[in-house]
């Protein structure tokens, strides 16, 4: 085992390889509170990518409702409990969020699936804490749908009350997934073969059909169970961020750089994907108009999904406002109350960058925003609240302009002669 830094815990970790990182990064950011389980996101992959046969059980985009639903099943609950079993009680963080790019969520003092491994396997060789689900787990990929939580305990004892924010007492909440294109993967990391690669241009990470033998040491090892296993070619396959178009080699793209299917497919607008510059540190260069970056590093809304499990996952989520915050604490680390309090509450920049998702299905490079006159003042939530139409700009990787759009969105009046005859 080597070390390497992972900013995400504010630390060194063991990992089996050297650290070596890509010029640009894939990364997503997902606002889970526009999320509408509408599956559109899902089938686009699906009928990309896994429509063969032997793919049947194979959804690389998945959404399912938290807490219960999982695709496979309790593939959370079932990873988080093999390390609190490895290091009982000490799956914990210390510190607070803080200023610091190399550990904005403070230090993570417990465990992740490649240390805790050290410890709890036999043989030597396992190099990856993990499991393997059953076959009966991959099973309805979209289980308790909409099922909320209640009163703890009690099934079907749903809150007789309205309730406002912070919090619901009975809850839910929908979390789409896609593979983390990790910075550190445990796909990779476990894989005997070395067949698994994370390419130095966009730190996408790919199965070598050729190489691959069906061992399933992938699947065991990702803790977000996002590598599948193939029983008709025996090999495993995972997503692929939809590579061709990311390269800008899509009909459609004119030679520039697109979003994924899953993200152009969004029709809650939640999805915005984009290619990160890094440090040779790993950590995220400084580039304060992107919009991940911003969202990220910036303004702090946007949270990596179980950042504890050490893989250092390229995913990140906008919290849901209304759900318990130890729940969400533990899902996406200690930056939660600042996000939520940041995205509940937002600034004037912050306003104008959330407008860009799902402008365009063009990459964003950059942003700049034009200010525009006050449209509104008033009080939300007992706080003083001042809005501006801004116009926001984004920008593409050869720097020209993909679109503007307003923080207030145009006012469409149907005229007389378009009368709905319905
Ligand atoms: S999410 Fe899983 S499959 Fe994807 S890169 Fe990370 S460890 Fe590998
Ligand atoms: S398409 Fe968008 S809104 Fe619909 S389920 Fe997928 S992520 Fe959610």
């Amino acid at each position: 085992m080597g070390k390497v830094y992972n900013w995400q815990l504010g630390r060194e970790m063991d990992y089996p390889y050297a650290a070596a990182f890509p010029d640009r990064q894939f990364a997503f950011v997902f606002n889970i509170n526009r999320c509408i389980a509408c599956q559109s996101c899902t089938m686009a992959c699906k009928s990309t990518w896994t429509f063969s046969k032997g793919q049947e059980h194979m959804w690389w985009a998945n959404v399912e409702t938290k807490p219960y639903g999982g695709y496979p099943q309790f593939w959370d609950a079932k990873i988080l409990g093999l390390l609190e079993k490895a290091n009982p009680g000490g799956q914990h963080w210390g510190g607070a969020p803080k200023d610091d790019p190399k550990g904005p969520y403070g230090a993570f003092e417990g465990q992740t699936i490649f240390e805790a491994a050290q410890k709890t396997l036999v043989p030597e060789s396992a190099r990856v804490l993990g499991y393997l689900p059953t076959d009966e787990e991959w099973n309805s990929p979209n289980i308790y749908e909409d099922n909320p939580v209640g009163e703890r305990g009690k099934p079907m004892a749903w809150d007789a009350q309205g309730v406002e924010l912070p919090e619901h007492k009975t809850w839910f909440f929908y979390l789409a997934r896609i593979c983390n294109h990790c910075t550190y993967p445990a796909c990779l990391a476990a894989c005997p073969r070395k067949a698994i690669y994370k390419r130095p241009e966009d730190g996408i990470v790919l199965i070598d059909q050729s190489e691959c033998r069906g061992y399933r040491k992938c699947v065991e090892a990702c803790p977000y169970k996002k590598s599948m296993y193939r029983g008709n070619t025996r090999t495993s396959e995972k997503c692929i961020a939809c590579y061709p178009r990311v390269e800008g080699k899509d009909p459609e793209s004119q030679g520039q750089p697109m979003e994924t299917r899953c993200m152009a497919a969004c029709i809650g607008q939640i999805r915005m994907q984009g290619l990160v510059q890094i440090n040779r540190d790993g950590t995220w260069a400084e580039d304060r108009h992107h919009p991940l970056y911003y969202l990220v590093h910036v303004a702090k809304v946007a949270l990596p999904l179980y950042p504890q499990l050490g893989t250092s996952p390229n995913g990140y989520y906008i919290p849901p406002r209304w759900v318990p915050r130890p729940y969400l604490r533990q899902m996406f680390g200690p930056g939660v109350d600042q996000a939520i309090e940041r995205y509940t509450n937002p600034d004037r920049e912050l306003l104008a960058v959330l407008q860009l998702f799902r402008r365009s299905n063009r990459i964003i490079f950059s942003y700049a925003i034009e200010e525009g006159p006050k449209i509104y003042e008033g009080e939300l939530r007992g706080k003083k609240i001042t809005l501006y139409n801004d116009t926001v700009i984004a920008f593409g990787r050869d720097g020209k302009e993909i679109f503007r759009t307003t923080v207030e969105e145009p006012f469409h009046s149907r005229g007389g002669q378009h009368a709905n005859s319905i």
